[in-house]
C-alpha cells in the first residue's frame, strides 16, 4: 500500500517535508482486528506535536493520522461486529487495557496503557489501517467521508472539552483559538445551549470572520477585551499567552478548559505575567482535556448527525500531506484539513 511515513523528528521550520511517500506491505488484521480500506483521514494539529517531538511516537517510522474513515475490507478470525464494505471510523483512542480502574469507570482516556492511533501504532495516512473492532465506530449516513473524518478528533475532543467545561444554558462561553475543533464546538454550543452567547478570540481576521458567519456573538483578537466577563472558556491554541489572557476574562468561579495535547515552549515566559488576584483568585479553575474515551466519540457522532453538523473541509491528496501540515503550522485554517485517499 501507499503510505506517508514519518522517519525522523524535527521542526517544520527546518523541514517542510517531514513525511515521505512509500510503498509498504498491507497490514494484516489479527484476532479481533478489522482491516480498513482508508478513504479519508483528517489532518490534526497533534500530528505537528508528533513530528516536532512534543508528543513523540515511541517508535519510528510510523504512519500518522487518527481521524480515519474507510470501509471494512477483511476481519480477523475473532472479529464479528462489522461486515465487509461497512463504513467505519477510527479515532485517537486505538486501545486501552480494559482492566484498570480508569478503563472500568469509563475514563479509558486516562488509562496508563492507552495507545493512540497514528502515534503509538500506525494510523490513517495510508491506503489501509487496522484496529480492534471494539475501537471502531459506525459512521452516520448523513456525512460524506470527508465531512466525517474531522468529527472523529476535532469533534469528539471538542465535545469532551465542552462537557468538561460544565457550561450551562445562559452562561457566556469563550473560545480562544478557532480551528477545526473550536468551530465544531461553536455549533454544538448553539444547539445544546441556545441561550449561551459564544465569544471567539482568534489572531487572524479570517478566523474571526468565519466565527461570525457561524453565529459567534462577539469576536476579537486573542488579547482583546470582550464586552462581558465569561463563565467558561475553551482554549485550543498551542501557545501560553492565550491562557493568561483567558484567565483575565473569566468571571469569579469561571473555568478555563485547555484542549491541547501539548503547549509549545516559545512563549512560555508569558506565564511569569500570571497575577494571582487578577488571573486565578475568586475560585477560577483550570482543567486540561486528555485524549478521548469511546463514549465521547459515539455520543458526539450521534449529536453531530442529529444536528447535521457538517464541518467545513479542505481536501488534499495523500501525497500532499506535507503541504497540509505546513499550512496547519502556518495557521492557514478555514475548517478542517482532510486527506482524500481511496
Ligand atoms: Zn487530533
Ligand atoms: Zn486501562
Amino acid at each position: 500500500m501507499k503510505a506517508m511515513i514519518l522517519n525522523q523528528l524535527g521542526t517544520i521550520a527546518d523541514n517542510k517535508n517531514p513525511l515521505a511517500l512509500v510503498d509498504m506491505p498491507d497490514p494484516v488484521p489479527r484476532d479481533k482486528e478489522i482491516l480498513i480500506k482508508v478513504s479519508t483521514c483528517g489532518v490534526c494539529h497533534t500530528e505537528l506535536d508528533e513530528i516536532e517531538g512534543r508528543t513523540p511516537p515511541p517508535k519510528l517510522p510510523v504512519i500518522l493520522g487518527h481521524q480515519i474513515i474507510g470501509r471494512v475490507q477483511t476481519s480477523g478470525a475473532a472479529a464479528t461486529k462489522f461486515s465487509k464494505g461497512e463504513r467505519v471510523g477510527v479515532a485517537w483512542i486505538h486501545s486501552a487495557c480494559g482492566r484498570c480502574h480508569f478503563c472500568r469507570s469509563g475514563a479509558e482516556n486516562l488509562c496508563e496503557r492507552f495507545k493512540a492511533t497514528g502515534r503509538d501504532v500506525h494510523g490513517g495516512y495510508a491506503e489501509y489501517a487496522t484496529v480492534s473492532e471494539d475501537f471502531a465506530y459506525k459512521i452516520p449516513e448523513v456525512f460524506t467521508d470527508s465531512q466525517a473524518a474531522p468529527l472523529l478528533c476535532a469533534g469528539a475532543i471538542g465535545y469532551r472539552s465542552m462537557r468538561l467545561s460544565g457550561v450551562e444554558d445562559h452562561q457566556n462561553m469563550g473560545l480562544t483559538g478557532f480551528g477545526a475543533s473550536a468551530h465544531l464546538v461553536l455549533n454544538m454550543v448553539h444547539h445544546k445551549y441556545p441561550n449561551t452567547n459564544v465569544f471567539v478570540f482568534a489572531r487572524s481576521k479570517k478566523e474571526r470572520d468565519f466565527a461570525r458567519q457561524l453565529g459567534a456573538f462577539w469576536t476579537g483578537d486573542t488579547a482583546a477585551e470582550p464586552p462581558e466577563k465569561l463563565d467558561r472558556i475553551i482554549d485550543t491554541t498551542p501557545a501560553w499567552k492565550p491562557v493568561i489572557e483567558a484567565l483575565a476574562c473569566l468571571k469569579p468561579g469561571g473555568r478555563l478548559v485547555i484542549n491541547a495535547i501539548r503547549k509549545e515552549e516559545s512563549d512560555k515566559k508569558t506565564l511569569l505575567n500570571l497575577d494571582y488576584p487578577r488571573h486565578l483568585w475568586q475560585e477560577k479553575e483550570i482543567k486540561s482535556v486528555a485524549n478521548v474515551a469511546r463514549a465521547d466519540v459515539s455520543e458526539f457522532l450521534q449529536l453531530a448527525a442529529e444536528i447535521q453538523m457538517k464541518p467545513e473541509v479542505q481536501e488534499f491528496e495523500l501525497k500532499d500531506a506535507n503541504r497540509a501540515l505546513v499550512e496547519l503550522k502556518q495557521r492557514k485554517i478555514r475548517g478542517a484539513k482532510v486527506l482524500k485517499i481511496g
